[in-house]
């Protein structure tokens, strides 16, 4: 007989990654294709960090100091808040994975969006707990009615996403609000800010403002986009001190190795680094919106650098014609939206390319 999983185990999705720009290139034998699939930014990492990770190197046969220190008082400093308040993770999702693993058991519910970002499931899920999916509204904003709605004795964690993955909307201070007065405390509400950098709507709320009310609000926020750094892996969240203190116990002692702590320290003060990314994302939308506005699909407004196209027709199509032409974006049917692909904003040169090429493409297909 063999060693059993939990029989809830076989209900996890498989995780669907943005297709790699090698891959691609093996499968198609092209050269020179882009990535606008991943959020990923688009400047590549911060110079700062290289040079920052580049230093690491010679201490990759130390142990990290779990506790991260120096990393955690300028984050606190950032965040406004004590470094008590801050969990770091391998990447928001292992932030994620932890509140699951510290808040969720059996049988207990956690309300997020339909669509949503697909982390939230599967940590959920690896609890034995039950996503409980609300639709988004139709304009991609949270249903906060339709939330409060679905909410029974069971719900322990609300996941809550702004600017919203593949949305691009963000939750207003009046909104957020207005549902926390619903909301009983008891309930974990997890703000993921994982875009909150690129947004520009002044009243967009933050969870950060939350940290010391009588509700239990967590903001993740991460160093994989505005930081440039998804391939070192940190994210961290900040929270009341008691759910940092049962984090704590969860959090693995080494999950930030030695390279990501001082890229992570060196990005923070990378203003010029920072200053270009946000340059390059906010013109690139402006771009694409006024290139794309005569052509017959709807294109979402939003606050992240990405955005979402309603093509109007089956989107599986589009997406490989891209591929043959060496251009990569997100097809949205993993998020249960056929018709709708996700596109991140690139180096102008990629976003021209995108616009060559989709044209092309919606034109003769
Ligand atoms: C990219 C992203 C994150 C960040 O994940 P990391 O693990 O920090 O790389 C978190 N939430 C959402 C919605 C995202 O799109």
């Amino acid at each position: 007989m063999k060693p059993t999983a939990p029989e809830y185990f076989n209900s996890i999705p498989p995780y669907v990654p943005g297709k790699p720009l090698e891959e691609l290139e093996r499968e198609y034998g092209i050269t020179d294709s882009i990535k606008l699939a991943s959020n990923e930014n688009p400047l590549g990492p911060s110079p700062k960090a290289m040079k920052a990770v580049e230093h690491a190197l010679s201490n990759l046969h130390r142990y990290p100091d779990g506790a991260a220190p120096e990393l955690m008082e300028r984050l606190a400093a950032k965040m406004g808040c004590r470094p008590e308040e801050i969990i770091l993770g391998n990447g928001s999702d292992e932030v994620i994975d932890m509140l699951a693993k510290v808040y969720l058991n059996e049988g207990d519910e956690a309300l997020m969006t339909e669509p949503s970002f697909l982390m939230y499931t599967i940590s959920a899920l690896a609890q034995g707990a039950v996503p409980v999916k609300i639709p988004l509204r139709e304009d991609f904003g949270h249903d906060f009615g339709a939330i409060i709605q679905a909410i029974t004795p069971k719900t322990r964690i609300i996941f809550l996403n702004s600017p919203q993955n593949p949305g691009g909307t963000v939750i207003t201070k009046d909104e957020f609000e207005a549902f926390l007065k619903k909301v009983d405390p008891s309930i974990l509400i997890i703000m993921d800010e994982a875009y909150i950098e690129f947004n520009r709507d002044p009243k967009a709320v933050t969870g950060l403002d939350y940290l010391d009310c009588d509700h239990t609000v967590v903001t993740l926020r991460t160093f994989s986009k505005l930081y440039g750094l998804a391939g070192l892996r940190i994210g961290f969240g900040v929270m009341p001190l008691h759910a940092a203190q049962m984090l704590g116990r969860v959090r693995p002692p080494f999950n930030i190795n030695i390279p990501a702590q001082l890229g992570a320290l060196a990005a923070l003060e990378d203003d010029d680094y920072v200053r270009e990314t946000l340059d390059t994302v906010h013109k690139g939308l402006d771009y694409f919106f006024d290139t794309l506005k005569d052509m017959d699909v709807v294109c979402y407004p939003t606050q992240a650098n990405f955005f979402m196209i309603d093509l109007k027709r089956d989107a599986k199509e589009v997406y490989e014609a891209l591929l043959h032409k060496g251009v990569i974006i997100r097809p949205l049917g993993s998020y249960g939206f056929d018709n709708h692909i996700r596109v991140t904003v690139g180096k102008p040169q990629e976003n021209e390319r995108f616009v060559r090429a989709f044209k092309e493409i919606m034109a003769t297909l």
